[in-house]
């Protein structure tokens, strides 16, 4: 197998020749057909997340095929299309996992953090973490679902019902959430850097009512906003945004810091929530959801060995919507 390694924080991914993995118990071998580029990856790359693994595979929004099976896993064969998340492993024992928040899980491992992920062409995967993603849609366009789409949904639900959605940000997350949220009926309002202009007809064309730069006010209160730039600036923004009993919701992994703010912004019953990883549920959840709205990704392919042009595309601002690597 080869793969796209990270050997030190801080530089760039290396090619590298491996010798093929095999399966161990509940475990499955992937054969990777598309790999979604993540804002999380940059995250690992840049040593912002804690106890990085090293070496390390990066990418965890993997869509391919079973090509060999470990002991003991059942109903699911070889050949059969499967997406592997972000959340690669939980302990299943700890009081998150026994609660029902596996999200939260103690000891968990992360695909492409902490275990190897799929900017490679084979990959190793817990089982019972894999998601069956039948036939219908392109490798391609079903990567930036497993995480981009995985966590918008999460932070959607988790923003409530309300009708007027503010998002801060629009890359490979919001222009999916986007989609979801006018199907139901909502309206979104999309806050992009100052000035991107490309970046806001590209929202409109996604469906947002309204579209401008993060330094603006959006023309109607909102009842909840999603921020899921890595901008921590932009926390006082959003609740400045949002309604009385309003909700902000930080889809993030990291962000810089947050800025003092005076307490009126937060006053009035409004609320500020974190969103972290997903659960087995939401991929269930979503995965049978999205077909049904029929969303429609937009993605910038890169052949594996550009994935070092990928992630610097990503952290640029150089495309819209979601990346994905191709084997
Ligand atoms: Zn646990
Ligand atoms: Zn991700």
């Amino acid at each position: 197998m080869h793969a796209m390694t990270l050997k030190k924080i801080g530089a760039p991914l290396e090619w590298t020749e491996l010798p093929d993995r095999q399966p161990g118990p509940g475990e499955l071998r992937i054969k990777v057909a598309a790999c979604g580029v993540c804002r999380t990856d940059l995250h690992v790359m840049d040593g912002e997340l804690p106890n990085p693994t090293v070496p390390i595979i990066p990418g965890h929004e993997i869509v391919g095929r079973i090509d060999a099976v470990g002991a003991g896993v059942a109903g699911l064969n070889l050949g059969a299309r499967v997406g592997i998340p972000w959340l690669g492993r939980t302990c299943g024992v700890c009081p998150y996992c026994v609660g029902g928040h596996e999200n939260l899980c103690d000891h968990p491992l992360f695909t492409g953090y902490t275990r190897d992920g799929g900017f490679a062409s084979s990959t190793i995967a817990d089982a019972r973490f894999a998601f069956p993603l039948g036939e219908v849609g392109s490798d391609v366009e079903l990567a930036p679902l497993l995480c981009a789409g995985l966590i918008g949904w999460r932070s959607l639900v988790i923003a409530g019902d309300g009708k007027k959605l503010g998002l801060y940000g629009f890359g490979a997350a919001a222009h999916i959430v986007a989609q979801v949220a006018k199907r139901q009926g909502r309206s979104v309002f999309a806050f992009t850097r100052p000035g991107d202009v490309a970046t806001q007809a590209f929202a409109q064309r996604q469906g947002a009512t309204w579209a401008g730069g993060s330094d603006q006010a959006p023309p109607e209160p909102l009842d909840a906003a999603i921020i899921f730039a890595p901008v921590g600036a932009l926390v006082p923004l959003a609740l400045k945004a949002v309604r009385k009993g309003g909700r902000v919701v930080c889809a993030g992994i990291h962000m810089s810091d947050v800025p003092s703010f005076p307490y009126r912004l937060l006053w009035e019953e409004r609320q500020l929530v974190s969103v972290a990883n997903l659960s087995r549920s939401d991929g269930i959840d979503f995965l049978r959801l999205a077909p049904q709205i029929g969303i429609a990704t937009k993605t910038t392919q890169y052949p594996l060995i550009q994935a070092n042009q990928a992630l610097a595309d990503l952290r640029s601002g150089r495309f819209e919507g979601a990346a994905v690597l191709v084997a």
